[in-house]
């Protein structure tokens, strides 16, 4: 039974569905879950697949995942070929092992085993598979759920498969992630001689206390489950003339700024407009929200997931909201309670991704007993 996960992954991880393109995986999905009575949706937008299928009714539980990867980006440092799934020492290679064709397959053949040992379970078991999350988004898990939105669904338990695991598996579950916030500040002065700065206004002089106390702003202190809100510098460029007796007339600064659910963005928005004031800065600014932070307080949907990761790993998993964004911030609205929880993200987006293959058939394990817990 073990074989039938790994060879699910392994057929995915050998088609190059390199964002957003799917490029038939999700169609080897949908055939799996077609054979166990699943009714199926699919949701497609411009260059994106989705779908959404479901079997059953009641109380409703979805898994959330993407069939879209991230480019092998440097082919030369790959130990194998990165879509050519490959075995070596009990470890599966291959680009999306873990992120996320591995917890895809998981899901899928733990969902088969469910269904063929409780044929008429409780509840509905959902699915909502996207080929658009390594890219924009825009037109993956978003716009299902606003489709979705509109039907009315209800979703009670939401279980993203996103690689979560830190160390070993299932010793971190995320109910939440935070917020981005992108910034494109450009600083006026005055061109001018170097040799003569009385006539010029240097940027770059005048923006050194500033960016200095920018580098150290504190926007709240975090709590329990989120780190304190930071910010950081990406770029700083001026004077592209290349001559060496110019005083340029702007600098560009480019800043992101990762915030908890403790801070909104208009707040985040006045600080650095305040410390823009202090120092009498002329300039112009563009902000760009790219996520909102989300918070799903952890409750009976985490506890079961908790039992079951402890059942199969001996671990406790620690609850955090670490990482980029995630499709889970989507779901915020039409599901009451969120967890992501799935394999090792060490060598996510990496050359040489790869996973135990052990975890894989413990994450099966898992995702199977969460089934039980729920539906049963
Ligand atoms: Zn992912």
């Amino acid at each position: 039974m073990y074989t039938e996960v790994v060879n699910l992954t392994r057929k995915l991880i050998n088609i190059p569905s390199i964002s957003p393109k799917d490029f038939g995986c999700q169609e080897i999905l949908i055939e799996r879950l077609k054979a166990c009575g699943f009714f199926i949706e699919r949701i497609n937008f411009n260059d994106t697949n989705n779908f959404w299928a479901w079997r059953g009714y009641g109380k409703t539980i979805i898994f959330v995942g993407h069939t879209d990867v991230v480019p092998a980006g440097n082919i030369i440092d790959w130990k194998t070929p990165p879509f050519l799934s490959t075995i070596k020492n009990g470890f599966l290679f291959g680009r999306g092992a873990a992120d996320m064709k591995g917890s895809l397959s998981a899901m899928v053949v733990a969902v088969e085993n469910f269904i063929k040992q409780n044929p008429n379970h409780n509840g509905r078991i959902s699915f909502l598979i996207t080929s658009d999350e390594e890219s924009t988004g825009k037109n993956g898990t978003k716009k299902v759920v606003s489709f979705l939105k509109k039907r009315q669904e209800i979703i009670d338990y939401c279980l993203v498969g996103e690689p979560t695991s830190e160390k070993n598996l299932g010793d971190c579950i995320k109910t939440g992630r935070r917020g981005s916030l992108s910034v494109f500040l450009k600083i006026y002065g005055k061109q001018g001689h170097a040799a003569y700065p009385d006539l010029a206004v240097n940027p770059i002089h005048k923006s050194i206390p500033f960016l200095t106390e920018l580098s150290t702003l504190s926007f709240d202190n975090g709590n329990n489950f989120f780190i304190p809100t930071k910010l950081q510098i990406l770029k700083i460029s001026s004077g592209k003339n290349y001559v060496t007796n110019m005083i340029p007339g702007d600098l560009s600064v480019s800043l992101n700024v990762r915030f908890s659910s403790l801070s909104k963005k208009k707040n985040i928005i006045q600080i650095i407009n305040n410390l823009l004031k202090k120092y009498s800065i002329r300039h112009s600014i563009h902000w760009t929200c790219h996520a909102k932070p989300f918070f799903s307080s952890p409750n009976n949907f985490c506890n079961i997931i908790t039992n079951s990761i402890y059942r199969f790993t001996n671990i406790n998993p620690v609850i955090k909201t670490n990482g980029g964004t995630s499709d889970g911030r989507f779901m915020v609205g039409i599901a009451n309670q969120i967890v992501e929880f799935g394999l090792l993200n060490s060598t996510i987006h990496q050359v040489n991704e790869c996973i135990n293959i052990l975890d894989l058939f413990k994450l099966q394990n898992i995702y199977f007993n969460i089934l039980n817990e729920l539906f049963l």
